[in-house]
C-alpha cells in the first residue's frame, strides 16, 4: 500500500492555528464549508499543487495578472496590444496544458479577450482608484480580508469594486448578489470607505459588464454567513474530512486520507 501523504505530523495543530489567525477570506470559508480537511490541507498545500489547476485556471491567473499589471501602468487603453500579449504569454503557465495543441487554443483565447477588453475600455468613462486592492477589516472580534481586481469610480455607477472573470458561464448579476466572495468585498470595501460600493464583474468571455446593488439584506446575510463558518473554524480542532462528489476538483485530494480510501473502495481489488 502506498504511503498517503497525511496532515504534517509535527505540531500541526499549532500551525494550522497560526495559519487560521490570519484573516479570513471567502476561499477559506467556502473551502470549510465544503469539507473541513480541505480548509486544513490548503494551509499546508505546497504552492506548486496550488498551481496545478488545469488550464482554465491558468488562463485566468495569466488574464488577471496581465490586466492588473496594466492598469497599474494607467490600464489597458493606454497600452498597445503587443504589450498586453507579451506580458500575457510572460504569465501564462504552459505546463498546465496537456499539450502544445491546447496551449496554442488556450493563448488565442486569453489573447482575443484581452484584443476585445482593450477595445472596450477605449470610450470608458470609469476612473481607475486602485488595482488589485486588498481590503481587511474587523467584522465583529474577527478579521476578513478580499481582494478587488479594480477599484473604479464612474458618473454614472458611483464607487465600484470589480474583478475579471474568464469563465463560460460568468457571475451574472442575479448570482452576483448571492455570492459570497463578491459579499464579503463589497461588505469590507464599505467599512473601509464609509460608502457602498456597486459590484462588478468584467466577463472577459463574454466581453460583457455586469452590475449589482447589494441591498442591506444581501450584506447582513453574507456578515452572518462569514462569522458562523469563521467561527466554526476557529472551534473546530478535529477539521474531518467530508467526501463527495466535490472531491473530484479537491486540489488536496492527493494529501487527503480520506480520497485515498475513497479511490481504493471505489476502484475495488482489481482496480475495475
Ligand atoms: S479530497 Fe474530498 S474529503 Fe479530501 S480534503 Fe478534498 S474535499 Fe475533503
Amino acid at each position: 500500500m502506498s504511503k498517503v501523504p497525511e496532515i504534517p505530523s509535527d505540531n500541526w495543530l499549532d500551525r494550522v492555528r497560526t495559519a487560521i489567525s490570519r484573516p479570513f477570506t471567502a476561499g477559506n470559508l467556502l473551502d470549510y464549508g465544503l469539507c473541513p480537511r480541505k480548509f486544513l490541507l490548503s494551509q499546508f498545500a505546497a504552492r506548486e499543487q496550488m498551481r496545478a489547476l488545469g488550464r482554465f485556471r491558468a488562463l485566468h491567473s495569466a488574464l488577471r495578472a496581465t490586466l492588473v499589471a496594466a492598469d497599474k501602468m494607467g490600464g489597458p487603453a493606454a497600452l498597445s496590444l503587443e504589450w498586453l500579449r507579451d506580458e500575457f504569454l510572460r504569465n501564462f503557465d504552459g505546463a498546465a496544458c496537456a499539450d502544445t495543441l491546447e496551449e496554442e487554443q488556450t493563448l488565442r483565447q486569453g489573447l482575443r479577450m484581452l484584443a476585445e477588453f482593450q477595445a472596450s475600455q477605449q470610450d470608458s468613462s470609469c476612473e481607475l482608484i486602485a488595482a488589485d486592492f486588498r481590503f481587511e477589516e474587523n467584522v465583529e472580534d474577527l478579521r476578513f480580508a478580499a481582494v478587488a481586481d479594480r477599484v473604479e469610480c464612474s458618473p454614472q455607477t458611483g464607487l465600484i469594486v470589480a474583478r475579471f472573470d474568464s469563465r463560460r458561464e460568468p457571475l451574472g448579476p442575479t448570482r452576483l448578489v448571492r455570492d459570497l466572495s463578491m459579499g464579503l468585498l463589497v461588505l469590507l470595501a464599505e467599512a473601509y470607505y464609509g460608502k457602498r460600493p456597486t459590484a462588478r464583474i468584467y466577463s472577459l468571455h463574454k466581453n460583457a459588464i455586469y452590475d449589482a446593488r447589494l441591498e442591506d439584506a444581501d450584506l447582513a446575510r453574507v456578515r452572518s454567513r462569514a462569522l458562523t463558518v469563521a467561527r466554526s473554524v476557529r472551534a473546530d480542532v478535529e477539521f474531518n474530512p467530508a467526501p463527495g462528489d466535490h472531491c473530484r476538483w479537491c486540489r488536496v485530494r492527493s494529501d487527503c486520507s480520506a480520497w485515498q480510501e475513497r479511490r481504493r473502495s471505489l476502484l475495488g481489488p482489481g482496480g475495475n
